[in-house]
């Protein structure tokens, strides 16, 4: 048996592109978790779901938490990082966190390898560079991320106040993205939240509108881009349906995702040929290099 899963998986990892696949495991004001890797290794990007159901979704894409070789950290808010003590007592998995925001987190650690990133660091991670800039939000020292392998670019960018030049900067590159589409104008504008939370919200300092991501999009996104997970999306104050009618009216090719509140996505193979129609699940694949892998 051995032998013969050997002798199947080695043409496999000879004729498969370079790629990286993505999914989110969790996403909105209820608790976010981004997964993004290649054949051999993952981060995490923010863990703001229990470490249960991270590994539970992680397994329903046929992923692994021995996949994970690092976690990075947005900002401390508790919807990104609510699960970052249980994971850092069950796995000793290094931490990338800008040392402000970690003083903010108050999560207690042990063993793990807690690293600090400041603006403009390129940090390698197995085969994948992840490139780490600030953004505006009403945190103590926001960041988002852009991770590169073999000249594939993958964006997480969330809870942004508005897109500043970084932004602009690095989703401009990105074959794929994870990009914040918080809420509809008019449904926060009418809808139940008090006053002062409209403001913190729609002020600049706190979430992008579901236009304001569309115009990003539309005027910076790359030819080549394929695929777009909005995420982040606001229970009360937007809809998948209202997204995803926003912005297929200008998608071209590129596959539009909302990325659900309460389960992860599909896990997307990003493999740089820019057509984001004929992406696909790629879990049959993954399964058979995990196998590999366990059995190397
Ligand atoms: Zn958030
Ligand atoms: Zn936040």
């Amino acid at each position: 048996m051995y032998k013969t899963a050997c002798f199947f998986a080695i043409p496999l990892y000879t004729f498969v592109p370079m790629s990286l696949f993505i999914a989110s495991l969790n996403s909105g004001s209820n608790g976010n978790c981004y997964y993004i890797g290649n054949k051999n290794e993952a981060i995490l990007v923010d863990v703001g779901i229990s470490c249960r159901a991270m590994e539970k979704r992680m397994k329903h894409l046929g992923l692994d938490l021995s996949l994970v070789k690092a976690v990075f950290i947005s900002h401390e808010h508790s919807d990104h990082i609510s699960g970052l003590g249980s994971l850092l007592k069950r796995q000793r998995i290094p931490l990338y966190v800008s040392e402000k925001t970690f003083q903010f987190c108050g999560v207690e650690y042990d063993m793990t390898e807690i690293n600090h990133f400041s603006n403009g660091d390129t940090i390698a991670v197995g085969n994948m560079n992840i490139s780490v800039f600030s953004k505006i939000h009403d945190a103590i020292d926001p960041y988002s991320f852009c991770v590169e392998e073999n000249g594939i670019y993958v964006g997480v960018i969330t809870d942004i106040g508005r897109c500043g030049d970084n932004v602009v900067k690095w989703f401009s590159k990105c074959h794929a993205a994870f990009l914040e589409a918080n809420y509809d104008e008019e449904m926060l504008n009418d809808g139940p939240y008090p006053f002062y939370l409209k403001r913190r919200i729609a002020g600049g300092l706190g979430h992008l509108s579901n236009d304001q991501a569309l115009k990003l999009f539309k005027e910076h996104r790359p030819g080549y881009m394929s695929h777009l997970i909005l995420s982040h999306l606001s229970k009360t104050n937007n809809s998948p349906e209202i997204v995803e009618s926003l912005f297929a009216r200008d998608c071209g090719d590129v596959q539009i995702v909302v990325a659900p509140r309460t389960e992860e996505t599909n896990l997307f193979e990003i493999d740089g040929t820019g057509n984001g129609m004929s992406g696909k699940i790629s879990q049959d694949w993954v399964q058979t290099v995990l196998s590999f892998n366990n059995k190397a």
